[in-house]
């Protein structure tokens, strides 16, 4: 079994001369299949940039990571698309949903360029969107959801292609109470079914749901805990 993520002394440099910033400086993270993982930290920590490096978004200025056990060094731009896309499930503080297309058609539209027959398509988008409870809202457009199901609409589109984690950013950095444990209670369910899940939260409610945090603090892991066991319902 592969790591989902392996990472090695991954630094990241914005900058060069007396103005450079070291976002990132010499980072080690090693995340196994069904993995649910938080990783925390103080706005400034370096975060976001690690989630860049992560989601193949950017690269890092040195260091070494296996995705799903590909090297992501080496890879030019349209390989680095090419393994982002099949390897990874996005889910953003907005959701990026396209306004006046269905629930269903938003889920589907990451298998646009698949090859698969439109049924096919069809089909898996309906297994996502049941996935994350919200089979009977199909037809909806996104302006007859509510902020938790249009998230929930997110995570299903994140799903759809079979990556090999997800990958949330500030994933209810958006919603009310109730939202948020709509969403986190989703996220509890794909993770008992087996989901990687990391996601980047600054939210102690979110990381609760977690079995492992992460701690960052300028541009270095600070604290590595595994706070329940995998698979634990709490
Ligand atoms: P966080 O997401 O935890 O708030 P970031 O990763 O966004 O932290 O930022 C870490 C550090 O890197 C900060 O000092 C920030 O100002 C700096 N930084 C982030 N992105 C850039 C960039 N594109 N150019 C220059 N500095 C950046
Ligand atoms: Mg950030």
């Amino acid at each position: 079994m592969n790591p989902v993520i392996e990472v090695s002394a991954l630094r990241k440099t914005y900058g060069d001369g007396e103005t450079a910033v070291h976002a990132l400086r010499g980072v080690d993270l090693t995340v196994w299949p069904g993995e649910y993982v938080a990783i925390m930290g103080a706005s400034g920590s370096g975060k976001s940039t690690l989630l860049n490096m992560l989601g193949c978004l950017d690269v890092p200025t040195s260091g070494r990571y296996l995705l799903d056990g590909f090297g992501v060094g080496r890879l030019n731009e349209r390989q680095l698309a090419l393994l982002r896309n099949r390897k990874i499930g996005f889910v953003f503080q907005s959701f990026n949903l396209v306004p006046r297309t269905s629930a269903l058609s938003n889920v589907e539209l990451p298998l646009v360029y698949s090859g698969l027959r439109r049924s096919e398509r069809r089909r898996r988008a309906l297994a996502a969107l049941e996935m994350v409870g919200l089979s009977d809202r199909a037809k909806h457009l996104p302006s007859e959801l509510s902020g938790g199901q249009i998230q929930r609409v997110a995570v299903a589109r994140a799903l759809v292609t079979g990556p090999a984690m997800l990958l949330a950013d500030e994933p209810t950095g958006n919603l009310d109470r109730r939202s948020t444990e709509d969403v986190l209670g989703v996220f509890d369910r794909l993770n008992s079914l087996g989901r990687t899940i990391v996601v980047i939260t600054h939210e102690d409610e979110v990381a609760e749901h977690a079995h492992r945090v992460v701690r960052v603090d300028d541009g270095l892991i600070v604290s590595d805990e595994v706070t329940r066991a995998v698979g634990a319902v709490s």
